[in-house]
């Protein structure tokens, strides 16, 4: 199953995609997808629905939203995979890097990317997004994981490199600025997909920049949500960016960093692609 919010930003309603042009609005069954009706059972109460008997609707015909109202943590595990954590000039992390973002920086998968005023270093970063279930709080191992995934999301981490890196104290402040976490274009249930090895890839006015698989990743999806967990509790709704692999722009020298009027277009197979123009600030 395959779960999108569509129509114009803060009013976007609830559907779940049918085919790739076609989607069926389920605003009448669950309210929104949100960690309170993510909590209340909204996944049963899909399931249930008799998607024949409903009006579909074009995709096309609508803005794709973020496929989550409002998720209440954007938890992301920094250096996930070894060669990027190469190319950013440090060894492989022992443990997971977790930070966190901003959780209002999560837009529309095709939504802008904007350059904050006297940014110089804005970087993108694919990354799979793992989208919970149900409170998670101190799982007893790895193999618990599964039972707290809802599904899967492609995320672009967009990273200010000299706020994150430069100036002092933590990540979060080169990783909150306004529309620094496009996700899209829907959520994939996990029962409809394996993120064990799938493709992610990033391009930037069509140049191929990242292009790796998610079997390169250090710690693994289960692995992080069991991780996080030891620390605090992941609610229904919550996100965990998984990490990025190599080539973002920092790595490149010289360094490839995003301007405005570039299109930055990401990947990862069995989810689809999302898209964004790269504009100013205003
Ligand atoms: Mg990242």
């Amino acid at each position: 199953m395959k779960l999108a919010r569509l129509g114009k930003f803060g009013f976007e309603k609830p559907a779940i995609v049918i085919s790739d042009t076609e989607a069926v609005f389920v605003d009448d069954v669950v309210a929104d997808f949100n960690r309170e009706t993510l909590s209340n059972g909204a996944i049963e109460k899909l399931r249930k629905i008799d998607l024949d008997n409903k009006p579909k609707v074009k995709i096309s015909d609508y803005r794709l939203g973020s496929p989550l109202a409002r998720p209440t943590k954007a938890i992301c595990v920094g250096l996930n995979y070894a060669k990027h954590a190469k190319e950013a000039g440090v060894e492989p992390p022992v443990e997971p890097i977790i930070f966190m973002k901003a959780p209002d920086t999560v837009v529309g998968g095709f939504d802008d990317i904007i350059i904050p005023p006297n940014s110089v270093k804005t970087d993108y970063e694919v990354e799979l997004c793992v989208v919970i279930s149900k409170d998670a709080l101190y799982l007893d191992s790895p193999k618990d994981s599964k039972n707290y995934i809802l599904g899967y999301t492609i995320s672009q981490d967009i990273s200010e490199r000299h706020w994150q890196l430069e100036r002092s104290g933590q990540w979060v402040k080169g990783k909150s600025f306004p529309n620094y976490n496009p996700i899209g274009p829907w959520i994939i249930t996990e029962d409809s997909f394996d993120a064990s090895d799938v493709r992610l890839w990033t391009n930037v006015d069509g140049e191929k920049r990242q292009d790796s698989r998610t079997s390169d990743l250090i710690f693994d999806v289960d692995y992080c949500i069991w991780y996080v967990s030891q620390f605090m509790q992941l609610n229904a709704g919550d996100i965990i960016n998984t990490g990025t692999p190599e080539g973002v722009g920092m790595g490149f020298k010289p360094e490839k960093y995003l301007k405005a009027g570039q299109v930055v277009e990401t990947g990862i197979d069995g989810i689809g692609v999302i898209k964004s123009n790269v504009v100013d600030y205003k």
